[in-house]
């Protein structure tokens, strides 16, 4: 069986960012329809969700077995391009996050550029890397 599987992917496109974000946004898609009553108005709108969801679930799959993998690459260079900003705010949420415990985060008065300043070290004055602001804060 999973032999066959493999077979079949082979030279098929697979899973990329794209396709797993599609999959996040199906996920929730379905579970806000659960929140619609059962008046006309939730059914209908439950309906309309499903035809959308329907969508995308061919649309994923047909992207996870196109053996044009090109196009398929190109779609998510442009989806990765789209939301770097989105990616990279997140990203920077996560780290703070992460190392809390280690370190503080300021943001710069006047470039808003965030910065990393280890904890524990009283008030201090720190310098902006990107644009030279000097600013004192307490870690
Ligand atoms: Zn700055």
């Amino acid at each position: 069986m999973k032999q066959k599987i493999a077979n079949f992917m082979y030279g098929r496109y697979g899973n990329d960012q794209l396709n797993r974000a599609l999959s996040v946004l199906i996920l929730l898609l379905l579970i806000v329809s659960f929140f619609f009553g059962f008046s006309e108005t939730g059914s209908t709108a439950r309906s309309f969700l499903l035809v959308i969801v329907l969508a995308l679930l061919i649309y994923t799959y047909f992207r996870m077995l196109s053996k044009n993998l090109s196009a398929r690459r190109a779609e998510n260079a442009k989806f990765l391009a789209k939301t770097a900003r989105l990616r990279d705010w997140w990203q920077l949420r996560r780290d703070m996050w992460n190392q809390r415990k280690e370190y503080k985060f300021f943001k710069c008065p006047s470039c808003k550029a965030v910065m990393r300043v280890p904890k524990g070290k009283g008030k201090i004055r720190i310098i902006c890397k990107k644009c030279g602001t000097a600013f004192e804060k307490n870690t």
